[in-house]
């Protein structure tokens, strides 16, 4: 038993599908994209700038984060996947992922990082990573995203130290 619930659990009938789909946040018809705002405006604006960007590629810190070290990687335009990547993203992303992995992996204490790729929400290609904390083995594998939800939130200052460091190591490598 890995779940981060309780016993017993009834399994629901799935509700009726949903078609056509909502837009997502940046598509036409959906939210405006906060990220094409938020990358055009940070410097002269409060909000935190990313932890580390390039023409390609922004690594953006998390909200609400319940284990420090949660990061996500979006491309800086609108592209939908994998399928539609530019080559200089498609080639590079690689490459990218590898120095955040060992960025995060230098905060110390975390077993893996497992990189989810969901794409259900923004308009940005976006891949999320999940620090595994050493010993946690209730959330491996698909666990981990199921337990970081139900968490408590960890200490802000924990929060922007990893953030700190991870902004760091990608600068060190640039
Ligand atoms: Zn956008």
């Amino acid at each position: 038993m890995t779940l981060p619930y309780a016993e017993p659990l009834i399994r629901r009938d799935p509700p009726p599908r949903v078609i056509p789909e909502p837009p997502r946040v940046g598509e036409p018809g959906g939210d405006p994209c906060g990220l094409c705002d938020w990358l055009a405006s940070f410097e002269k604006s409060e909000h935190r700038p990313p932890l580390w960007m390039d023409d390609n590629w922004a690594l953006c810190p998390a909200k609400d984060v319940t284990i420090p070290g949660v990061v996500w990687l979006a491309s800086r335009g609108h592209h939908d996947s994998f399928a539609d990547l530019p080559a200089a993203h498609a080639t590079s992303y690689g490459p990218v992922v590898a120095r955040i992995e060992r960025a995060i992996l230098g905060l110390g204490g975390i077993a893996r990082v497992h990189v989810y790729r969901w794409g259900d929400g923004s308009a940005h290609f976006h891949v999320w990573f999940y620090p595994r904390p050493l010993g946690m083995l209730e959330a491996r594998r698909e666990m981990l995203p199921l337990w970081a939800d139900l968490m408590p939130p960890a200490p802000e200052e924990d929060v922007a130290d990893a953030d700190r460091k991870i902004a760091a190591a990608m600068a060190a490598g640039d």
